[in-house]
């Protein structure tokens, strides 16, 4: 039995080993450009890039693979949706507006905040004590400037999986324009952006076992988009730069093996965090934060009612586990507090996150190991108590 044990999957993933394995030639063995398609070495790297472009646009369901451009990350590929759609729509007549929710990740949220020291309108959707936003209120925030909707397909501090369906349709209707962070809904499964109206979707590899550094943005077609980094004009200019030809090569691979495994991984992962919760409920006071019937199996956010979440931490510091989101180190979640819990829960909050390397044993040295730090004799419940902090 290890020691330590690594529950925070939604801040990143262990490397599968399948995908080390895929990555590797290219990094001993195929090191060229892959802008220089004349040499032999830039044209494996080339083809290998065509062949990773491919799987991700199978994976979505995307028209051509044109549509697949590659980033360092969600970060950057949500930089890129956001600015990009509005350096190519705004024009000095006419300030255009755009619409997320309050539940964004810090990337999304702070580009949203650049955009309003330019004069942009951003309004922010609120979300149900579920975690789950708010379509009345986003169809009554639609205006006649509003040119983009950029809402997450699932959350990555509750797990919640938002009704991006709905929502793509919303827009649509609308003729406006709906850009999804997908960096935690990647793993739920194929994506198929047609069917959800998605016109623009961020992705990264290091949330589904593959490596940190690279991820992609998702771009229809007819969706007008200005670059941020022309750099040589790689990737016909919408994001300059050497391509990471090991980076893509294994997030090609996770992607492949997330195609073939996604289900076997969700029912497995989503056991295990069932075990896991039910567990803490016998021997701890604790209370779920947000829904479990639309959750990301690997999701459990709990408040412990007898502990602050880095009081918590501290007393094991054998588990991986985050507060917040690994990115606002210990800020109060921004996430909690849209959905409603109070301060003092928000402070007791802590993520645990499974992956695919979750096992069993882990699962029950962690459910006996926190009772036992929390000091808390097993099924000392004290109801009366738990009623009044719960309320
Ligand atoms: C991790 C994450 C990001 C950031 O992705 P990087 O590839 O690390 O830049 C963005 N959005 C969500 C929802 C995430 O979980």
């Amino acid at each position: 039995m290890e020691r330590f044990v690594y529950l925070d999957n939604q801040g990143s993933t262990r490397i599968d080993p399948r995908v080390l394995t895929a990555m590797l030639p290219y990094f001993t063995d195929h090191y060229g450009n892959p802008s220089n398609i004349l040499s032999r070495y830039g044209r494996i790297a080339h083809e290998a890039i065509d062949r990773a472009r491919q799987t991700l646009a199978d994976y979505l369901g995307a028209d051509s693979q044109n549509e697949i451009v590659f980033t360092s990350g969600a970060t950057e590929a949500n930089d890129l949706a956001v600015n990009g759609v509005i350096d190519a729509l705004a024009d000095a007549s006419r300030l255009p507006h755009i619409i997320t929710s309050r539940i964004e990740h810090a990337g999304i949220l702070n580009t949203c905040k650049g955009l309003e020291r330019r004069g942009i309108a951003v309004s922010y959707i609120g979300v149900d004590e579920q975690g789950l936003v708010s379509l009345p209120e986003l169809r009554g925030a639609i205006r006649e400037e509003t040119v983009l909707i950029s809402i997450m397909a699932a959350n990555n501090e509750v797990g919640s999986i938002q009704p991006i369906a709905e929502i793509g349709e919303i827009a649509r209707n609308a003729g406006i324009l709906f850009h999804t962070d997908a960096a935690q809904y990647l793993s739920l499964g194929k994506l198929e952006v047609n069917r959800l109206h998605a016109d623009l979707v961020s992705l990264s590899a290091h949330k589904i076992y593959g490596p940190k550094g690279i991820g992609a943005l998702y771009i229809r077609q007819s969706v007008p988009l200005k670059g941020r980094i022309p750099g040589g004009m790689q990737q016909r200019g919408l994001r300059g730069g050497t391509l990471n030809t090991p980076g893509i090569a294994g997030f090609a691979e996770a992607v492949r093996l997330l195609a073939r495994e996604h289900e076997e991984d969700a029912r497995r992962i989503r056991a295990l965090r069932d075990r896991l919760l039910s567990n803490l409920q016998r021997d701890l006071r604790i209370r779920v934060n947000g829904t479990l019937e639309r959750r990301l199996p690997g999701n459990l956010n709990l408040a412990f009612l007898d502990t602050t979440a880095v009081a918590l931490i501290a007393l094991v510091p054998e588990i991986a586990v985050s507060v917040g989101s690994a990115c606002s180190n210990a800020e109060p979640s921004h996430v909690l507090k849209a959905m409603g819990l109070p301060g003092d829960l928000v402070e007791r909050s802590v993520r645990f996150s499974l992956g695919r390397f979750t096992t069993e044993a882990e699962i029950d040295y962690v459910s006996a190991l926190l009772p036992q730090r929390l000091g808390r004799p097993p099924h000392a419940h004290d109801t009366a108590q738990e009623k009044k902090i719960t309320e």
